[in-house]
């Protein structure tokens, strides 16, 4: 098999990252990419788990050594994807789940052309104010700039190779688990096809040559 990273975006409260959980729960072939990341860790998040937490000057520097395969500002803090992040999961031979913003899933998909980008759509305006709300999390104005974060998100859902509306948080599991099966087989990443296919075309040129000299006799 050959892994390839899968960008998962969709605005904040969208369920990325239920859904990258349980994607992970249930298949064993997939890796995660941990983002680093400005802003400080909620409760019950752990460092190098759930994000490398940084301070500035440490982002600052990853980035002047070129170690971002993708970085971004968003809601006022650096967050940015490790190349070294990326390569250590597809060289465990795993896909690398990837849940980064939509201005660093278009850079990614420049610097990795082989990544599947994959857009959530919230069923309603109304569940995606709730889901905010839901996480005590967001003070109003916070909430006023994820709302306004999402407006811009949608304009560019046209990057995306997969969009789905995650109404149900099962039904989104599954499908996405379905692109990842679907992706596996695209032709183009299937490792050593040519000599997969030389080697049953030599074969059955030996059989179509035995067939017919059978017919002759
Ligand atoms: P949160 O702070 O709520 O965990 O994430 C805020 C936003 O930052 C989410 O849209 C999330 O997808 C995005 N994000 C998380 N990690 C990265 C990253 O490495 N790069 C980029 N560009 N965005 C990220």
């Amino acid at each position: 098999m050959n892994p390839f990273p899968l960008v998962l975006s969709a605005p904040s409260g969208g369920g990325k990252t239920t859904v990258t959980k349980r994607l992970m729960e249930r298949r064993s072939d997939l890796g995660y990419s941990v983002s680093c990341t400005t802003r400080a860790p909620r409760a019950g998040e752990v460092d190098g788990v759930d994000y490398h937490f940084l301070t500035e000057r440490q982002f600052i520097e990853h980035r002047e050594r070129g170690e971002f395969a993708e970085w971004a500002v968003v809601h006022g803090k650096f967050y940015g994807t490790l190349k070294s992040a990326v390569s250590a999961v597809l060289a465990s031979g795993k896909h690398v789940m990837m849940d980064i913003d939509v201005q660093g899933a278009a850079q990614f998909a420049g610097a990795w052309p082989g990544a599947v980008l994959v857009f959530m759509l919230p069923p309603s305006v109304e569940v995606l104010l709730a889901r905010l709300q839901e996480r005590n999390t967001e003070d109003g104005a916070t909430l006023l700039t994820r709302l306004r974060s999402a407006h811009e998100e949608l304009q560019v859902v046209s990057r995306y190779h997969y969009v789905l509306v995650n109404d149900d948080l099962e039904p989104t599991v599954a499908r996405v688990s379905s692109i990842i099966d679907a992706e596996e087989v695209k032709r183009e990443r299937i490792r050593a096809l040519d000599s997969q296919l030389a080697e049953l075309i030599q074969k059955l040129d030996s059989e179509i040559l035995r067939h017919s000299s059978g017919i002759r006799q």
